[in-house]
């Protein structure tokens, strides 16, 4: 008999599909009614919440402090870095008048032009720059770390729900610095920090390193990017820390007088992760039961669900009550909605909940618990409670591991060397994946990949035994290894 799955389309049949269905099932988001743009719902929130929480701990450790800028910024604010500019010019928003009026018609039509235009944040290195200048007078002001929260808009031709959308959370550090080296050292530990959050606490293996010329942040000097594998074989960018040198310090004239009293410009870094990440977390850990969250971004890791008959109801609920007490630093959820136990039970099999238990009058004169663990496979199984509260720990972190193994199996697998841009080529006509390459930053190779969709993704110090240094595309010497993929 073929198994019934939780999520109505399968992996393999249609990722896309699958994707959405799973978002669905689990009640993550939904599309709003203006175009690219997307409404996400309490259990969404609550898994931003987590990620939050997460990297505001590392930003702590960095020196980091939040607060908040405004969302206009003047054009001509944000125009004075060029190449940050050009590289943004394609999707900004523009704000252009102040009030609507109502037409002889009845339609509302925008009036009162402003003087002048204000953009909508794609990003806010020059809005914080601005602020920057002011602040930063002297090297005792140095370093300056800020970090804030925020929506950014960017007008996305081709929206998908938490990867790419025309509204997006995020978080957005700015830093400035007296020296190169301390902001470069900013720059790589936010890196190190971002690789660390999606290793230990999104469970998934992950490439990273720094971005080729081509693809770095407009007006950055270096760009360094976590690239995680999905499970249909294409890369998804997780966050990005940029080096920008003294380029937005020149823009927006950020100095400060050194020890020596000589009036110097500040280095600055930036630095950020999206909602994207739970884009990351539902293509890289979902499986066609639905969602499978790591504990760490959990809204809950245990859903207990009391089977009420009539008068046994206040003895269920007591006995469920006190097992949620006995799961100290364990969060629990109670639900006693009135639906069946087997639909919310499949409700939050889909929603990616650790381990869901089932009360019953029988549980309660056993003093057993029932449970379905959603990792490694869902099966029910019974043991006493005493049992049950102190093995908790170890079924929580089993499934963390499984989630972590499964992800890292399927990298490897689609993971390859390849010395022969012929090979490349074969390979990318047919199949998605990871290919580590040897290049000599060429463009040969850059125009040879555009023809079948594929990109450079990030350099990678991957020991492998690729013993040839000659570069894919032209043949000259090539010192750097590079991971191609199609991507997100
Ligand atoms: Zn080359």
């Amino acid at each position: 008999m073929k198994k019934r799955h939780a999520i109505h389309v399968l992996r393999s049949e249609n990722f896309s599909d699958w994707y959405h269905a799973v978002i669905a099932g689990a009640d993550l988001a939904e599309r709003s009614d203006v175009r690219g743009c997307m409404i996400i719902k309490p259990y969404g929130y609550a898994i931003w919440e987590k990620v939050q929480g997460i990297i505001n701990s590392k930003l702590k450790t960095y020196g980091v402090q939040n607060c908040y800028f405004p969302l206009f910024v003047p054009i001509d604010v944000f125009a004075k870095e060029a190449e940050h500019v050009s590289g943004f010019a394609k999707e900004v928003a523009v704000v252009t008048h102040s009030r609507i009026e109502q037409d002889a018609d009845g339609n509302f039509i925008p009036t009162s032009p402003l003087e002048h235009a204000l953009a909508i944040r794609p990003t806010s290195e020059m809005i914080i720059g601005a602020s920057f200048a002011k602040w930063i007078n002297s090297y005792r002001d140095l370093p300056l770390k800020v970090n804030q929260w925020c929506n950014v808009v960017r007008w996305e031709m081709r929206p998908r729900m938490f990867l790419r959308t025309m509204e997006f959370l995020w978080q957005e550090g700015h830093t400035a610095h007296a020296t190169a080296k301390e902001a470069i050292e900013m720059a790589n530990g936010m890196h190190n920090a971002y690789i660390d959050i999606v290793k230990s606490s999104l469970l998934l293996t992950c490439f990273a390193g720094k971005k080729p010329e081509h693809e770095k942040f407009p007006g950055a000097v270096d760009t360094y990017t976590v690239e995680c594998m999905m499970q249909d074989g294409r890369a998804l960018q997780m966050c990005t820390s940029h080096y920008l040198g003294k380029n937005f310090a020149k823009a927006m004239n950020i100095k400060f007088q050194s020890a020596e009293e000589k009036l110097e410009y500040v280095y600055t870094t930036s630095f950020g992760a999206t909602t994207r990440l739970i884009g990351s977390i539902i293509m890289a850990h979902g499986d066609d039961d639905g969602l499978n969250l790591p504990t760490c971004v959990a809204p809950y890791h245990v859903v207990i669900l009391p089977i009420i008959r009539g008068e046994e109801k206040s003895s269920v609920l007591e006995y469920c009550e006190k097992l949620q007490k006995m799961l100290d630093g364990i969060d629990v959820l109670i639900d006693s909605a009135d639906y069946s136990v087997a639909d919310k039970k499949w409700n939050y099999i889909r929603k990616g909940v650790p381990i869901i238990c089932e009360i019953g009058l029988m549980e309660v004169k056993q003093n057993t618990v029932c449970y379905t663990l959603r990792q490694p496979e869902i099966v029910k199984q019974f043991c006493s409670m005493h049992e049950f509260v102190s093995s908790i720990s170890d079924l929580l972190n089993k499934h963390d591991a499984t989630l972590r193994e499964k992800h890292k199996q399927v990298t490897e697998q689609n993971t390859m060397h390849m010395t022969s841009l012929a090979d490349v080529q074969e390979y990318f006509a047919h199949n998605t994946g990871f290919v580590v390459v040897r290049w000599c930053g060429c463009t040969g190779l850059l125009s040879e990949l555009e023809k079948i969709s594929v990109t450079v993704r990030c350099q990678t110090c991957d020991n492998c035994d690729m013993h040839e240094c000659a570069c894919i595309a032209c043949g000259k010497k090539a010192e750097n290894l590079y991971i191609l993929a199609k991507a997100y």
